[in-house]
């Protein structure tokens, strides 16, 4: 019996845990985690013609054409890896990201199967992201209420003193998530008329967030 490919795609505002809970969904489902970030990154590093031409463009601080990233996500779709399907994080962001990647998947007789939409009151999200301090010395990441150092203000790694990034502070965030409302409101839509949408509670543990999303996966057919 042949089992058709899986097609995921994890959609939730910054903050959610997206990239955490895709890559369990990928080891759980043995799908390939796809992340557009990662995906470039990588493309940089091996110095590929795609990746060439996209760190043109990271290096001058624009954003990677849609369709940049869509030449690379193809190349990674018919990959081996891929053939059981893709847990999708961070992809698409908008509807005509949403459009490229059907076209995409239509081109292997797939489609997205499932769209798994956490949802995080914006004040949870909020909570968490004014909360993360970090070390500019060793990277480290803290958070004021769920991971807080030993002692308050310094690097339980390297000593450093510890900041709150720019990108961090509330105002930014406040702005991240307007912009984040306004391209996924669409995007939800979009899902939601062909039935592939199911919204789960993105407050909670990992743990509790993770039980959740396998039930979602579970009530949806293949
Ligand atoms: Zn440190």
């Amino acid at each position: 019996m042949v089992t058709r490919a899986l097609d995921v795609v994890l959609l939730g505002p910054p903050g959610a845990g997206k990239g955490t809970q895709a890559k369990r969904l990928a080891a759980a489902y043995e799908l390939l985690h796809l992340s557009t970030g990662d995906l470039l990154r990588e493309e940089v590093v091996r110095g590929s013609e795609l990746g060439r031409e996209a760190e043109g463009y990271m290096k001058r601080g624009e954003l990677v054409p849609d369709a940049l990233v869509g030449k690379m996500l193809l190349a990674r779709l018919h990959s081996q890896q891929a053939a059981a399907g893709c847990a999708f994080d961070g992809y698409p962001r908008n509807l005509e990201q949403a459009g490229l990647l059907d076209g995409l998947l239509a081109e292997l007789n797939r489609r997205v199967d499932i769209a798994l939409y956490l949802n995080v009151p914006d004040e949870a999200l909020l909570e968490r992201l004014t909360g993360r301090r970090s070390c500019p010395s060793c990277g480290a990441v803290y958070h004021v209420v769920t991971h807080p150092p030993h002692v308050e203000g310094v690097c339980d790694t390297c000593g450093g003193a510890l900041v709150q990034r720019a990108d961090d502070r509330e105002e930014v965030i406040r702005e991240r998530l307007r912009v984040y409302h306004q391209q996924t409101a669409p995007l939800l839509e979009h899902y939601q008329a062909r039935g592939a949408l199911r919204e789960v509670v993105g407050t909670g543990t990992q743990d509790e967030v993770f039980e959740r999303l396998r039930e979602a996966m579970r009530s949806t057919k293949r």
